[in-house]
């Protein structure tokens, strides 16, 4: 029998592209059972994202592994959407056909199609082809709970969230507050909002659901999925936590400049203040943001991205004379560098310079952080970094809590940076707490992929579950 292919179809966002293709160059790597990759590319609405997606796959494909990249054709983006999660999985779904056709054409045996979270439209094509169908979860268990358990919290709160009384009901989590839900569950008469119920249900027709997360770091949320109870009592398909999945970038002959500024400073003494690949910040809060800074007197490395072009989304490279207060970079300059375009994240927190982040939160960065054993400050932006703040602070105390104005588009005010600053970085008990669990949760992350680690028998798991489904014939 020809090797049998896994065929995934990832979005093209860097955090869920990259994580989805490191899962399955972990897959390929399995001993014993030979799995091919053949990867669904859609064109990316943008042509600023088109040409990223294109840079990652051309390394992709340098590195000689075994895995094919089918461009699908373009299709026109919807032009009346009202929130980007809507855009999303309504641009998705035009690529049926296409999707369709692909994987009708592969000359092997299909394991399996692995969707992206928003993708669940296309769990259609995978029935009609008969092919197993798993969703891979670029996002943590939590939320993953949340998603879940939307349909009956869908029943249940007639109201919207943040009018509702008392907490919302997760079950694996504390009690949350209505103000830690994610941005698109915030409105109910948004459509993002009905997307995300939608997607939750549909992720119950799957095989199975990867998760880019460790038993060890999520167990009681993890337990509370595999019981049923964040689904009235109906069992979810099988979990499989296969995490930290982190896509480590070849190493370079010249350090970057940020890693070679972080050489000259003391250990742990520097905090880093990034922001993920949405995260941008207009004059206003970028003043806070140096007051705060400069008040707390420790030292810095601040990844400023500036705001989208009009009409664009993407932050751009910040013009740090229009960004900052007058003097504060020569002010600060024996102690802080800011960065005004994209850094090396990896590289920086795996410096031993680094002590703290604070970090918009988004799911990627909290597992390198936890990779490299740094405390955080979560600054939630969008997506569903609230819900994240709140695991990492309640669940499970690797950070440090901030005072985030929702309502002002989640202003910090300089002297709350300030306070959050001193007490990652200052040594208070607070600070030290969540320093320890954050190397508790480092180790746990390492042992959680090492060979009989929990990731790594899910992942031998998932891989024997695959194989078992290549038997099956694509209807054609
Ligand atoms: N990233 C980076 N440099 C930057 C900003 C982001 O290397 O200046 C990387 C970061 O290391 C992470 C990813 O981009 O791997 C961001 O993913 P995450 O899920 O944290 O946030 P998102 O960008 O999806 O909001």
């Amino acid at each position: 029998m020809a090797t049998p292919t896994v065929v995934l179809l990832p979005v093209w966002g860097t955090g869920h592209l990259m994580s989805m293709l490191e899962a399955g160059k972990r897959l390929l790597r399995r001993r014993g059972r030979a799995l091919s990759l053949t990867v669904l590319v859609m064109r990316p609405p943008t042509e600023q994202l088109a040409s990223e997606v294109a840079g990652h796959i051309s390394r992709e494909e340098a590195s000689g592994l075994d895995i094919c990249f089918i461009q699908l054709p373009a299709v026109a983006p919807p032009v009346d959407h009202v929130g980007i999660e809507e855009f999303v999985s309504r641009f998705v779904l035009l690529h049926a056909p296409h999707v369709r056709a692909a994987i009708s054409g592969l000359a092997c045996p299909v394991a399996a199609l692995v969707i992206d979270f928003f993708c669940t439209t296309l769990l259609d094509v995978s029935r009609e082809l008969a092919v197993p169908a798993y969703v891979y979860f670029t996002s943590n268990a939590a939320m993953l709970a949340l998603f879940l358990h939307l349909p009956v919290l869908h029943e249940e709160v007639t109201v919207e969230f943040e009018e509702m009384e008392g907490m919302v009901d997760v079950p694996g989590l504390p009690p949350v507050p209505p103000s830690s839900l994610p941005l698109p569950l915030m409105d109910k008469k948004n459509p993002n909002y009905t997307w995300f119920v939608y997607h939750g249900r549909r992720f119950m027709e799957t095989d199975g659901i990867i998760v880019n997360t460790a038993a060890e770091l999520e167990q009681r949320v993890i337990a509370a999925i595999a019981d049923g109870r964040c689904t009235h009592g109906v069992r979810a398909p099988t979990i499989y936590p296969i995490g930290p999945v982190i896509s480590f970038n070849p190493p370079t002959n010249q350090p970057h400049e940020c890693v070679r500024w972080l050489g000259t400073q003391p250990p742990a003494s520097v905090v880093l203040l990034c922001f993920g690949s949405g995260g941008f910040f207009t004059a206003p809060q970028a003043h806070e943001i140096a007051r705060g800074l400069e008040h707390s007197g420790h030292r810095f490395l601040w990844v400023l991205r500036g705001p989208p072009v009009p009409g664009g989304r993407k932050p751009t490279d910040a013009n740090l004379e229009e960004l900052l207060p007058d003097g504060f970079l020569e002010r600060t300059k024996d102690k802080g560098l800011v960065w005004p375009t994209i850094a090396p994240q990896k590289e920086i927190l795996a410096h031993s310079a680094v002590g703290g982040f604070v970090t918009h939160g988004g799911w990627n960065s909290v597992l390198e952080s936890l990779w490299f054993g740094v405390p955080m400050a979560p600054w939630p932006l969008y997506a569903e970094q609230h819900l994240n703040a709140f695991v990492l602070v309640a669940g499970m105390g690797v950070a440090v809590a901030m005072k985030v104005d929702r309502k002002r588009k989640n202003f910090v005010e300089a002297a709350e940076l300030e306070r959050v600053v001193k007490t990652l970085m200052g040594g208070g008990e607070e600070g030290w707490k969540a320093r320890e669990k954050a190397m508790e949760m480092k180790a746990a992350c390492r042992m959680a992929v090492e060979e009989g680690g929990s990731s790594y028998c899910a992942l031998q798991r998932l891989s024997e579950e695959l194989y078992k489904g290549a038997a099956v014939e694509v209807k054609k």
